[in-house]
Parts: structure tokens; sequence; C-alpha cells
């Protein structure tokens, strides 16, 4: 029976459903599940190679490995993985530094695009203010562009995520972006009126807590994985 959207997405809670589904299928004897539909794993193709010939062992001798162990996340390492605790440490120690690395380099990608959205949003204001636009239009013109390419820079280049509904994920995008903006002013004012601090550094530490702020903000909600389509192999 053919689906649609079967493509492997580790959207949510995928962990404790995929687990109720393992169990299920425990039950079954006589049946293997292999391959990345098969299994709902991000696979690549070794991987899926791999759990072919082991789905094969396991048919001259019943139960040898469980299948369910080989995946993208972290290497076929069944006897050494005989989940003594110092091992699933180890394997949850090395994810977590995977994780965190992939993070950073998340937020690296942010940076950049947020850069070239900034060059977009001045180059377009200065054009629009020397051809004799109010500088009040022009901002409101460059600020939609610089936001525009934002959203579209970071979508496509950095997160991935593309919602069923872009406008929706769009008005998200700009409320994050918004809030940001505040929390940019918030802090401003209160770095250089309360504490006394001269403009540029007061900026400088703003717009590194903002980066981080917009950021996580985009990672938590205009890019969540909830209502997101598909994702772009790497
Ligand atoms: C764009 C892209 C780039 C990729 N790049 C790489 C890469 O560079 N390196 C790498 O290692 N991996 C890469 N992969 C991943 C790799 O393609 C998969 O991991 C691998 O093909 C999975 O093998 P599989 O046997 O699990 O599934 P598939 O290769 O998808 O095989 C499943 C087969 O079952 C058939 N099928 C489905 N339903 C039915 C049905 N009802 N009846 C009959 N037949 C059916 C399908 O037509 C398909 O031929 C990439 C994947 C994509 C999408």
């Amino acid at each position: 029976m053919r689906l649609p959207r079967t493509y492997p997405i580790y959207a949510g809670n995928y962990k404790a459903s995929l687990a109720t589904l393992e169990e299920y299928f425990k039950g079954f004897q006589n049946l293997q599940l292999v391959g990345r539909y098969g299994a709902f794993k991000y696979n690549n193709q070794d991987h899926s190679l791999l759990m072919g010939i082991l789905a094969a062992e396991n048919v001259i001798t019943p139960g040898k490995h469980n299948l369910w162990n080989v995946n993208s996340d972290s290497e076929y390492v069944e006897e050494a993985e005989a989940e003594t605790p110092t091992t699933v440490a180890a394997v949850s120690r090395k994810s977590r530094r995977r994780q965190a690395i992939a993070t950073l380099r998340q937020f690296g990608g942010y940076l950049l695009t947020g850069g070239s959205a900034t060059v977009v949003d001045v180059l377009v204001f200065s054009l629009l203010t020397q051809a004799g636009i109010w500088y009040v239009y022009a901002l409101g013109i460059s600020y939609f562009l610089g936001l525009s390419t934002n959203f579209w820079l970071s979508r496509r280049f950095v997160f991935g995520i593309y919602w069923r509904n872009w406008l929706m994920q769009y008005g998200v995008f700009a409320t994050v972006a918004l809030n940001s903006l505040l929390a940019n002013l918030g802090l401003l004012q209160l770095l250089i009126n309360e504490l006394g601090w001269s403009p540029t550094p007061a900026r400088l530490v703003s717009a590194a807590c903002v980066a981080l702020i917009s950021f996580t903000g985009h990672k938590l909600y205009s890019f969540s994985s909830g209502d997101r389509i598909s994702s772009w192999e790497s």
C-alpha cells in the first residue's frame, strides 16, 4: 500500500511513538523491519544495506541481531553496546557532543543569514532615502525586505524546516523578530540609562544577547518541527 508523507522526520516526541511500535512489532516472530521506511530511521545507504545483511543473518540464526540498534545516530556496535552503564553513558555523551556542535554550526549559519539580511536592509534603506523617499517609509520597506530575506535564508540554509502554511510560519518568524527588537531596545535602555554604559559597547552587548535570544526563539517557534513538511537531505 503506497502512503503519502512516509519520509522519516524526527519531529516532536517521535522516540516515544517509535518505542510503542517497536514493542508491538516484537510480538511478530516472522517479521523483520529494515531500511529507512521500514524502521523509520534517517538512514544512509550503508545503514540500510547493513540492516538487510543482518536481517538475512537473523533468518539463518533467529534473534542474532537487534535491527533497531542500526541507525544513523550511532554506529552499529551491538557487542560493545551490551548496554552496560558505561557504554550507554559514552554513547549519550557522544550524541550530546554532536548535538552541541550541530547547534553551534547552526548558530554560525544563523549569524551569517542575519548579517546578509542586514546588508539587504541597509542597502535598500540607503537607495530609497537617496531616491528622496521619507526615511520612515524607507525604514518600513527596508526592514520588511531584510526580515523576508532573513526568513527565506534561515529557512532554506540554516533550519530547513518548511511548514505547510508558509504564511503562518512567516508570521511566527516576524513575531519572534519583533520580540527580539523589543528585547534589544530594553537591554540598550538598561545598559545606557541605568548602568551608564556608553552606546557602542552597550549596542555590541545587546546585539550579541539578542542574536542568542532570536536564534533560540526561531529554533523553538519559527522553525519548530511540529507542522513541518520537509527537511533538506544533507
Ligand atoms: C535526496 C537524497 C539524497 C541522499 N543522499 C545520500 C548519500 O549521499 N549517501 C547515502 O548513503 N545515502 C543518501 N540518501 C539516503 C539513501 O537514499 C537511503 O538511506 C536509502 O536509499 C534507503 O534505502 P531503503 O532500502 O531503506 O529505502 P529505498 O531506497 O527508498 O527503497 C524503498 C523501495 O521500496 C519501494 N516501495 C515503497 N513502497 C512500495 C510498495 N508499496 N510496493 C512496492 N515497492 C515499494 C520504493 O519505490 C523504493 O524503491 C539520500 C536520500 C535522499 C532522499
